[in-house]
């Protein structure tokens, strides 16, 4: 398999490919099969997104502000949810639970078909806090998520594995929503949930792009999108823990999402990395400007495009893979700007003999210059093999597989990807860096 990625092309066509990398992505140095491409998420309208917005700030200004548990703006934005998923050919179902003396709601919507036995889910909680409307805490996952599942039903999408999509109520009091929907859960089906995906606070108006750290694939997955726009990502940090992923998690789900900050302040180097100002991310976090021009066009679309993504390439499976042996590190690697050489090392093991003529070496670099940097694979010996010379000029990244004729090298042992940047102010980071033997 060659996957390039050249600058210039149509973004479904980078999504294709870089969708077929992230499911051949693992975390650490491991081996897999390569499994067999994913069909390409569809683009997910931000007028859409942003109409799904609109509604519930209509719902919240009908219900005294707010969508809070236990107020009557809360019910009302269940039923709006419900509805237009009930339209699109969903099996929804409201669960109640009680928090605080009050009823409270889970709605529950999933696809008909995939494989029951394999289910990956995606959730957001729809309440507010009672002193705003919660446009982006956190209508905006739960718009982007209804979209979603909106753009399943329009595709006629087919996935291999079942899909479920949940909005989780009194979020804002303790994780209660997720923590009843998972208790009442019985262990049987907790076992057939593959992953699931938390999108909480998704449009701040002074966004950064944050991922999180916990299942690899997962996380891979969101970072291999964000990298295919060219927009760098961080490992968020600020809300772990603190979303409904937690009560997932907690049972042994595996669980990934995005986030794009709170009241926590953008730092000068986030200012730099993705504009905006030196303020908090969300100045309106949890307050009653948290309304719909609370939210960045540009950070809401963005996410809502990875989430699709994300659904589309987890929810293909792994049928039918071709032969041949993966070897990857995924974990991210910093380049020093005009700095010393860094490396990213695969061990290879269990392969007979040298390795190929035809050695596919998967490089995966952010960097905001890539005329920058040197870029070379060295063989265990040490040997060294030129992957790109400061080519290249201004363009975002390197993400491309190079072809290696490694004939005269052992194939087993420590193979790195080096990379040095030899000029001042850019910088990036290695994503990832793969080795496939045919
Ligand atoms: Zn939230």
């Amino acid at each position: 398999m060659n996957i390039s990625v050249p600058r210039r092309v149509t973004k479904a066509t980078a999504v294709a490919a870089l969708a077929a990398l992230a499911l051949a992505g693992l975390t650490g140095t491991t081996a897999s099969a390569n499994p067999a491409a994913a069909a390409a998420a569809p683009d997910i309208p931000l007028a859409n997104v942003k109409q799904h917005l609109t509604d519930l700030q209509s719902i919240a200004t009908a219900n005294g502000g707010n969508r809070a548990h236990g107020r009557t703006g809360y019910k009302a934005s269940i039923d709006f949810v419900k509805a237009k998923l009930d339209a699109a050919g969903y099996t929804t179902t409201v669960q109640q639970f009680t928090s605080g003396g009050s009823t409270g709601y889970n709605l529950i919507a999933d696809w008909p078909g995939g494989d029951p036995n394999q289910v990956l889910m995606a959730g957001s909680h729809l309440d507010s806090v009672s002193s705003g409307p919660g446009i982006n805490d956190n209508g905006s996952g739960s718009a982007a998520v209804l979209e979603t599942a909106l753009a399943v039903a329009r595709s006629g999408y087919q996935p291999t594995k079942h899909l479920r999509f949940g909005w989780w109520g009194a979020e804002e009091l303790g994780l209660v929503g997720s923590k009843y929907y998972v208790a009442q859960l019985p262990t049987a089906e907790r076992a057939k949930l593959s992953g699931y995906l938390n999108f909480d606070m998704i449009g701040s108006p002074n966004p950064g792009y944050f991922v999180y750290d916990d299942d690899p694939t997962i996380e891979t997955t969101f970072k291999n999108y964000f990298a295919g726009l060219g927009v760098p990502t961080e490992i968020e940090t600020e809300g772990d823990g603190r979303s409904d992923h937690a009560s997932f998690k907690n049972v042994g789900v595996p669980v990934g999402g995005l986030f794009t900050g709170a009241s926590r302040v953008k730092s000068s180097a986030q200012v730099q990395k993705w504009g905006g100002t030196a303020t908090a991310f969300d100045r309106c976090y949890h307050s009653s400007c948290d309304t719909t021009s609370n939210i960045n066009d540009t950070a809401l679309d963005r996410n809502s495009d990875a989430i699709a993504h994300a659904i589309w390439t987890l929810s293909a499976g792994t049928t039918t893979p071709p032969p041949g042996k993966v070897f990857e590190n995924t974990a991210d690697v910093s380049v020093p700007d005009n700095g010393a050489a860094v490396t990213s090392t695969v061990n290879v093991t269990g392969v007979t003999g040298n390795a190929p003529s035809n050695l596919a070496v998967g490089v995966d670099i952010v960097h905001t210059y890539r005329g920058d940097l040197v870029v070379d694979l060295v063989a265990p010996d040490g040997s060294v093999y030129s992957l790109s010379n400061r080519s290249g000029g201004s363009a975002d990244n390197i993400v491309q597989t190079f072809t290696v004729n490694a004939s005269s090298e052992v194939a087993n042992g420590a193979w790195k990807l080096r990379v040095q940047d030899k000029a001042s102010v850019d910088t990036g980071y290695i994503s990832g860096f793969k080795l496939t033997f045919p």
